[in-house]
């Protein structure tokens, strides 16, 4: 089972399944957040205020087998950045969608194209940029340059442009094999 990733408004969860021992610490520690009779079992959503996401994280210390995971989210840009400008275009002889910012490349999305989709392979923002809303910027210039034009579905094979798209459900009817149950 591969590492799966829930999402929440200040720290997302990740979970593997094959390393859980069943030890409960997390549902005992934070019934709201792991619930094992709700689906999704783990909900992010409810550690919404900057106390309730630090109990998660001392809750998820305890975990024993290292079977869940904070994945913090990206500090915001620092109020004395220069420049926070992303802009985004189609690199086609590149196969890839690319980021600048002040004209310095700053992320890239790779894609192959077949005639009726675009596959997203690979994304990947210069940690120079991290934080900035790059890879945010690549996903929704990409994903609406597909829209305007509908002649192609995405299919995210990218597990950033997955899960982008996991957050952003408004955009699963272009994506291929989405169904809205999805956007969980
Ligand atoms: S605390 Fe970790 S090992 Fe225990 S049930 Fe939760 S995820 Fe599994």
């Amino acid at each position: 089972m591969a590492r799966k990733v829930y999402y929440g408004p200040l720290v997302d969860v990740s979970f593997d399944g094959d390393v859980c021992r069943h030890a409960a610490e997390c549902v005992r520690g934070m019934p709201e957040v792991f619930n094992t009779s709700k689906r999704p079992w783990i909900d992010p959503v409810n550690a919404d205020t900057a106390e309730r996401a630090d109990y998660l994280r001392e809750v998820i210390g305890r975990c024993p087998s290292g079977a869940l995971v904070v994945e913090e989210h990206p500090a915001p840009a620092p109020a004395s950045t220069p420049s926070c400008e992303v802009s985004v275009i189609d690199a086609p002889e590149a196969s890839r969608f690319e980021a600048r910012i002040d004209g310095v490349l700053a992320g890239f999305a790779e894609y192959q194209l077949t005639d009726q989709l675009v596959v997203f392979t690979h994304t990947e923002v210069d940690p120079a940029f991290e934080g900035r809303g790059v890879g945010s910027a690549i996903a929704r210039y990409a994903l609406d340059k597909l829209r305007s034009e509908g002649t192609h579905k995405a299919l995210p094979l990218c597990p950033f442009i997955k899960g982008w798209i996991e957050r952003h459900p408004d955009y699963l009817d272009i994506t291929y094999g989405a169904r809205p149950a999805q956007a969980q």
